[in-house]
């Protein structure tokens, strides 16, 4: 059994769907097939959302009526026969009489996780009903019966694979499931989600619960690319990447994989693939545990990146001063990206401000804290970097106009990371290109 997960734009038209439905019968393999939202949607939703949580409450109702006439549009060109037509606008309608519900009662987090899943409910479904209009043999999965994070937000690989084998084992008689991305229910029982771009988590998660062949995620791209197609102007697809090398890629910025998406696949050894919807034939990008080559195959972007450090004398010769400055971090669930020390000062970073204000004022007793705000992290990532031929000095040289602020070489094999203000993203992704690929 396989997995193929198609997002947002893979999704996001009439035609486009109709093309998703052609690949997923292209072979007699059985399927569990994972939908995003049709793009667009879960910013609209997010958007609903933050007037609800303003108290704008008109605001999000002209949001609501703007999505609704985009559904209703989208359903009658996708539903050509009357009676389908009609039960996908009774599925589609009851998903708005739920949000406009929603304007009508007090707003709160829980609330918003169920206004977000609405997305990923309502392609499903029209999908669903669009199989069905085309005599294609189908079932739902609901992803809320399986799909499970625990109280820190971890999804819980255990229970999805008990869960949804004894699913599957209720409907042995299906080859072709569809399921929902992204949603799932938290510890509390509550509908919860795994964060934007959270699909491909949901597919790597299912591709190891199962156990299954491949994992394909089907996007707008032929793969993995060298570098950030939408900042630099020349990248070129990867053809195989090893999972570690995928995951650094993932966490450091590359937007096609959700930043933590591949461990699941990569502990039941699921070999991933990186596939065009809009051009299928294309060799898209192979993730397994090979590399296939040594050296510097990608550089990716993480913005948002706080920058914070800690100069303090009596660090010198201090064993336990960095337990204690990590303990900070882990008291108010903050990972560290990156950390770089010195004898006097160590100098770290993190992702989010969600904790900042706190970390700060535990920090001060240890020392001189100074933060910087709005730095990317770009990272080299590729098998044995360090094979690269002189992979430094090509680095330093081709970023010598950028003022480099960290840098984090040797913490692991596959990847280097440095740390540059925010405004030289841009022009720093170009130099590598350049640089280290011969592209511009
Ligand atoms: P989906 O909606 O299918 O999940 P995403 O928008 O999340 O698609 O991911 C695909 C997009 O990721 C591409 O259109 C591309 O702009 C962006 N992207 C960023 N970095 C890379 C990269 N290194 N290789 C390929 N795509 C990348
Ligand atoms: N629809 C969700 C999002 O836009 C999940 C996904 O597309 O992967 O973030
Ligand atoms: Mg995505």
């Amino acid at each position: 059994m396989k997995v193929m997960k198609f997002g947002g734009t893979s999704v996001g038209k009439p035609e486009r769907m109709e093309q998703v439905a052609q690949l997923i019968t292209r072979d007699n393999e059985s399927k569990i097939v994972v939908l995003s939202a049709l793009s667009g949607t879960t910013n609209a939703l997010v958007a609903i959302g933050e007037s609800l949580a303003k108290g704008d409450k008109q605001a999000a109702k002209e949001k609501i009526e703007a999505l609704d006439a985009h559904y209703q549009s989208f359903l009658s060109s996708l539903l050509k026969k009357k009676e389908t037509y009609e039960k996908g606008k009774a599925i589609i309608a009851e998903h708005f009489e739920f949000l406009n519900i929603i304007l009508k009662i007090s707003f709160n987090e829980a609330l918003n996780k169920d206004i977000l899943a609405q997305g990923e409910l309502m392609s499903t479904k029209m999908f669903s009903v669009y199989l069905e209009e085309n005599g294609i043999p189908h079932a739902l999965l609901p992803a809320l019966d399986f799909m499970q994070i625990d109280a820190n937000d971890e999804p819980q690989l255990d229970v999805i694979r008990t869960r949804l084998s004894k699913i599957l084992a209720q409907q042995s008689q299906i080859k072709l499931f569809i399921t929902q991305g992204y949603i799932c229910r938290n510890a509390r029982g509550e509908v919860d989600n795994l964060k934007r771009g959270g699909s491909d988590y949901t597919a790597s998660l299912v591709a190891a619960a199962i156990n299954g062949t491949v994992c394909e995620i089907w996007t707008d791209i032929d793969g993995m690319h060298n570098n950030d197609p939408r900042v630099v102007k020349k990248t070129v697809p990867i053809e195989q990447l090893s999972f570690d090398e995928a995951a650094e890629l993932a966490y450091f910025g590359a937007k096609i994989l959700h930043p933590t998406c591949i461990w699941p696949a990569q502990q039941e050894k699921v070999p991933v693939k990186l596939l065009n919807t809009m051009q299928p034939d294309a060799a898209g990008t192979v993730i397994t545990k090979d590399a296939g080559s040594v050296g510097a195959k990608a550089v990716a972007a993480k913005d948002g990146i706080i920058a914070i450090k800690i100069k303090s004398t009596r660090m010198l010769l201090a064993y336990g001063f960095l337990r204690k400055i990590f303990e900070v971090f882990e008291k108010y669930r903050t990972p560290i990206d990156m950390i770089t020390t010195s004898e006097v000062a160590v100098s770290l970073t993190i992702d989010s401000d969600a904790g900042l204000k706190q970390i700060l004022k535990e920090l001060e007793p240890f020392g001189n804290i100074e933060i910087d705000k709005d730095q990317t992290i770009v990272s080299i990532v590729g098998n044995e970097i360090a094979q690269t031929p002189n992979v430094l000095s090509r680095l330093f040289e081709s970023l010598s106009p950028v003022p480099v602020r960290m840098v984090s070489y040797g913490g692991s094999p596959h990847n280097i990371s440095i740390l540059v203000p925010g405004d030289y993203k841009t022009q720093t992704l170009q130099l590598l290109n350049k640089g280290l690929f011969g592209l511009e």
